[in-house]
């Protein structure tokens, strides 16, 4: 059974939006050293939109979309959003695979379309442009079909406002700050750079991440914030996994701690401070 001193001290931090799920899980909350922020929608506002369409000739920007589209219609990856919003036709497309970290691969108009990451899928003479692209903080995804490079999608999603003030007030509290991500070196960095995040690791898929946490738990407790079914196995290696419950995926809200369903980062370091005093209270 849990102490009532502990319920009540979890029940105001549900004041913050931290759903804590365990007594033990709140004991933890009270040790966090160090955080390691999933980059795409946890340090990004999540309202990604296509900013730019480069295709290769015979394609047309449209096509490249709708084709592109066809497939994200299967997927609740935040970029998925972005490129069907994007899409002029709305389309469904058969046999769908998506890969957590990789991107989604299907069938549309007995044509395979699949729509990745460049580190996945080759960019052909797509190559040129995708740095530029990631320099200015894009996210780029690539769309073949039937296994030739067509198109190279850029995804634009700024950082959330309070994300460098969170950096900076965690990192007053002594809390270390990382960033992981699946996305690539290049966008990770700008972004980080914006943040004021110093240890940033990129092109991570999802075992990575675990890996990762694992590393940095060497130094003390470790909490990490994530929203995506690609955060899974790092929710759940961490100390305290926190899953991001408004917009994150089923799958990591349950491998989580925590369910933090406000909308302000702002409220971690606030009840981090809040369950270290809860603990001086108890013990
Ligand atoms: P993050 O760690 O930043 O949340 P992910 O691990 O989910 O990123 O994805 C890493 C990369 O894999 C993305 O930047 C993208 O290039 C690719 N990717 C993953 N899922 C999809 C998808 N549904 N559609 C297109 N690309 C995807
Ligand atoms: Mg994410």
């Amino acid at each position: 059974s849990v102490p009532l001193t502990v319920v009540a001290a979890i029940g105001s931090a549900s004041k913050f939006g931290v759903i804590i799920k365990s007594g033990a899980a709140f004991e933890r909350f009270g040790l966090i050293r160090h955080t390691a922020f999933d980059k795409t929608g946890t340090l990004t506002r999540n309202e990604p939109v296509v900013a730019e369409v480069l295709t290769t000739e015979g394609t047309t920007r449209a096509q490249a979309l709708t084709w592109a589209a066809a497939l994200e219609a299967h997927s609740t990856h935040p970029l998925a959003s972005a490129i069907i919003s994007a899409s002029p036709e709305k389309r469904h497309a058969d046999k769908v695979i998506e890969q957590a970290g990789h991107g989604i691969e299907g069938t549309l108009d007995g044509a395979r379309i699949t729509v990745g990451s460049p580190r996945w899928l080759e960019a052909g003479q797509l190559g040129g442009s995708i740095a530029s692209l990631e320099q200015q903080g894009m996210t780029v995804v690539l769309v073949h079909r039937d296994a030739r490079p067509v198109a190279a999608i850029g995804v634009r999603d700024e950082l959330r406002p309070e994300a460098a003030e969170v950096v900076r007030e965690l990192e007053a509290q002594g809390i270390g700050v990382t960033m992981l991500t699946g996305d690539n070196t290049r966008t990770a960095h700008t972004l980080a750079q914006q943040a004021g995040i110093h240890d940033v690791r990129a092109e991570l898929r999802p075992n990575d991440k675990a890996a990762a946490i694992a590393e940095l738990a060497q130094n003390g407790c470790v909490a990490m914030i994530g929203d995506g079914i690609n955060d899974t196995p790092a929710l759940a290696t961490a100390d305290v996994g926190i899953a991001m419950g408004a917009t994150g995926s089923d799958a990591a809200i349950e491998s989580a701690d925590v369910a933090f369903t406000g909308h302000d980062l702002r409220s971690l370091p606030k009840a981090f401070k809040h369950a270290r005093k809860g603990r001086r209270i108890i013990n």
